[in-house]
């Protein structure tokens, strides 16, 4: 007789990681967004005290790292929640707003976690298609609110398309959002966004009482293996973040590097400014021998290759880049270091030409 399972998660996939190259094999993992840089040395050497107290559990209220980011963001310390990665703080948005049945609202395709959340804590997804240009259709995610809506995920920098919503555009949205809907505005990758005329999470959490912005120390800061992320909310909001978030899934050691990481900013700046620089230098050289590359505001481009998407990544694959394929739509690559931008414009080039219809 087989085991009594919850029979919903048939329908649900598993969140798939980015493909890894195999042990010892010469390759450029960029299918995942990380980092390319090693961890700042002022961060890991702050680490010790905390490794030597693993023995025990971590501050679940994490006031110094609470109070600093507080500090840095200009927010109220009450407004901040934690989790294990920005993941960990999407699932408690749902799971502190959805009864079951009720509708989380996202733009499709975007950031994979989102429809396995909803289903996983008994919501309903409303996935509403990207417009042309691979960026959110914000109207139609309006017409798509319904009284059984109880998030939307806005996420900007979009991830895999690297688009942003501009202010205007979010103003004229949160115009049409009944007051009782939350709306999250995902900022995953937001240090990668030079667009001036971008949409600003905590200029909207400023300006709305039913914003959120979620933010991570992965990306821009370098710490995706510590799974540390966080969420700006209303306080009542934040506050039901607490009670749904693991206990004690932020661990002592990710709070210190989250710590060391505000306090070097600097250093970091520098490197996002080089990602941002070799993200702009990647998308002019792919231009200039005629692909159709999207704009990114992110550490990612994307390319709509269509029905050609296997191909070209199995072309990539044998130029040693690993990127992150959605088979039937497109290609998101990963800013790397400079010797791996490299080799994705030459084997993009060279596996584009041979199909011509992305050029
Ligand atoms: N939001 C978006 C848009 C992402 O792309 C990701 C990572 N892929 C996350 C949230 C979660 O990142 P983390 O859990 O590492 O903070």
């Amino acid at each position: 007789m087989s085991i009594v399972q919850r029979t919903s998660l048939h329908a649900i996939p598993a969140y798939k990681q980015g493909a890894t190259p195999g042990a010892g094999q010469q390759a450029f993992k960029l299918s995942s967004n990380e980092n390319p840089y090693p961890p700042l040395d002022s961060v890991t050497g702050g680490l010790a005290a905390e490794l030597g107290a693993i023995n025990q559990y971590p501050n679940a209220a994490a006031p110094q790292l609470v109070g600093a980011l507080a500090a840095r963001l200009g927010v109220e310390p009450d407004t901040i929640a934690l989790g294990a990665g920005s993941v960990e703080v999407a699932g408690q948005l749902i799971h502190a707003t959805a009864n079951p049945g009720d509708e989380v609202v996202f733009a499709w395709r975007s950031f994979e976690a989102y429809p396995i959340l909803t289903h996983v804590a008994g919501a309903t997804p409303v996935a509403v298609p990207l417009d042309a240009r691979g960026a959110h259709d914000l109207p139609a995610m309006a017409e798509a609110i319904t009284e059984r809506t109880a998030l939307v995920f806005i996420c900007n920098p979009n991830n895999p398309t690297g688009t942003v919503v501009d202010t205007a555009a979010v103003d004229a949205f949160m115009a049409k959002v009944p007051a009782r809907v939350l709306v999250v505005i995902d900022e995953a990758y937001v240090h990668f966004n030079t667009e001036p005329g971008s949409a600003i999470g905590l200029d909207f959490f400023r300006r709305y009482p039913n914003v959120a912005v979620l933010h991570t120390f992965s990306k821009a800061y370098g710490l995706a293996g510590l799974r540390i992320g966080y969420a700006v909310a209303p306080p009542e909001v934040a506050a039901n973040l607490r009670k749904t978030a693991v206990p004690f899934g932020v661990t002592a050691l990710a709070q210190r590097a989250a710590v060391l990481s505000l306090e070097h900013e600097g250093e970091l700046q520098v490197r996002i400014d080089n990602l941002v620089a070799a993200r702009e230098t990647l998308l002019a050289t792919l231009r200039d021998a005629g692909i159709n590359a999207t704009d990114s505001q992110a550490n990612f481009i994307w390319i709509s290759t269509g029905e050609d998407t296997g191909a070209v990544d199995a072309a990539l694959r044998a130029s040693g880049i690993w990127a992150r394929a959605f088979p039937g739509e497109g290609i998101r690559i990963s800013i790397g270091s400079a010797e791996a931008n490299e080799t994705i414009a030459t084997a993009l080039i060279s596996a584009l030409q041979e199909a011509p219809a992305h050029v």
